[in-house]
């Protein structure tokens, strides 16, 4: 089967660039090993959770899955808060920029699921689920994709968009950089006695930061970034011990009157492509960069390295390109390698910056989270960013 652009994985990024692909007219087929379960509004909330910003909400408009998408569950958030000492606070409000909010938090799945459910509207667009893939081999004009099925299919351009261990960035020899943080986050869905919450939350400990997501209704998500042993130890708990846990180390801003409901944990690694492209192979999202989630923005990159790519195809069409050429591979990477460097370097700085101790750099940090709280066009400046405006 000939295709102009084969897909292995269709989470949240690949399912996102499928559709966008398809929009371009281009014949595109998706490979996933697992469909998103259907949803259903009783279900229990899914421990994965992403912070969506205002331009990733732009795209999934874009693509049709938007309205879709905010009718099943959400949290709008319109306030983000971070500090580490009491009263040494930095605080943003949709409110300083104009904006009736500042993204929403949503279930990974739902996202996905969404996504998914606009692919029957595109003839262009083939779905292979269940499947993997069994072989790859490059010929002179593309790549030949073998399914576990069997079935063969010849593309111009193949995207690896199969998360943070791509088997496809693997086997086209496309190398990382990458290290483990040596900790992990620790997510902990809770029933609250408040009802429906619109501000995100971030404390910073020397041990790492525990933060809170507001989640549809009386629940939120929380997150605890520990020590991997500590993390290990804590999920061994019953929900009752956990709750005392949490109680004992997170910051007084959380009401005691809450249960436990589930949770999961997350080993934290930074992993980077040495390049985006090899040959007539692209990476997109997790296959491309993992980053460390203290300030959720590892789906928020993925979606404006779809979009990225989605201009430089959409050119290339125009000007009556092969989409695969490598000068076309190039731009998508030039678009998006330094500004995901730079977010992935970011949030290092805050993470080693703020694991440190030494009593002068405490205080340095929190005098600059004070300072950082005056309303004055930088923080507004820093607040469209993390929008993704
Ligand atoms: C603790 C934690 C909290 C986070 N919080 C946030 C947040 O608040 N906001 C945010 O923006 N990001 C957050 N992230 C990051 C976010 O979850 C990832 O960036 C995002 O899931 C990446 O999406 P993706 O589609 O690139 O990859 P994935 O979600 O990993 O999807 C890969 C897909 O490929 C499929 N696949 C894999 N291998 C194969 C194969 N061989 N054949 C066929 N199919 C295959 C899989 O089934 C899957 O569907 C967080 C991450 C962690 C660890």
């Amino acid at each position: 089967m000939k295709q102009d652009v084969v897909i292995v994985g269709a989470g949240m990024v690949g399912a996102a660039a499928a559709i966008g692909v398809a929009k371009l007219g281009l014949s595109v087929a998706v490979i996933d090993a697992f469909a998103p379960k259907p949803y259903e509004p009783e279900q229990a909330l899914d421990i994965r959770v992403s912070a969506i910003s205002v331009a990733s909400e732009k795209l999934l408009d874009e693509l049709g899955a938007l309205t879709s998408l905010l009718s099943m569950r959400n949290a709008p958030y319109l306030g983000l808060e971070t500090w580490e000492l009491d009263g040494c606070k930095t605080a943003f409000h949709a409110s300083q920029v104009d904006a009736s909010h500042l993204g929403h938090i949503i279930e990974n799945r739902l996202i996905q699921l969404a996504l998914w459910q606009q692919f029957e509207s595109y003839p262009n667009l083939t779905l292979f689920c269940p499947h993997k893939v069994a072989q790859f081999s490059r010929h002179k004009e593309g790549v030949l994709v073998r399914l576990d099925n069997g079935d063969e299919l010849d593309a111009k351009l193949l995207i690896a968009a199969d998360g943070a261990n791509s088997q496809v960035r693997q086997w086209a020899g496309i190398g990382i950089t990458a290290w483990d943080y040596s900790q992990s986050a620790m997510l902990i869905n809770i029933s609250t006695a408040e009802s429906q919450q619109d501000v995100t939350w971030q404390q910073f400990t020397q041990s790492g930061p525990r933060s809170l997501l507001p989640l549809p209704g009386n629940n939120a998500s929380l997150v605890w970034y520990d020590d991997s042993k500590r993390i290990k130890q804590l999920a061994g708990l019953s929900n009752s011990q956990l709750k005392q846990q949490i109680c004992e180390h997170f910051p007084k801003r959380l009401n005691r009157d809450f249960e436990v409901l589930n949770h999961g944990h997350f080993g934290l690694t930074r992993r980077h492509a040495q390049h985006y492209y090899a040959d007539n192979v692209l990476l997109l999202g997790d296959a491309a960069h993992t980053i460390n989630p203290l300030a959720g923005q590892g789906v928020n990159l993925g979606f404006k390295d779809v979009v990225a790519l989605l201009n430089v195809m959409n050119k290339a069409i125009s000007a009556g390109d092969n989409i695969a050429q490598t000068n076309v591979l190039a731009e998508y990477q030039q678009a998006r390698y330094h500004d995901n460097l730079l977010m992935m370097s970011a949030m290092d700085m805050f993470y080693f910056g703020f694991s440190n101790d030494l009593l002068p750099l405490k205080l340095l940090r929190n005098t600059a989270l004070k300072l950082a709280n005056i309303d004055n066009p930088i923080k507004r400046k820093v607040l469209k960013y993390a929008m993704g405006l």
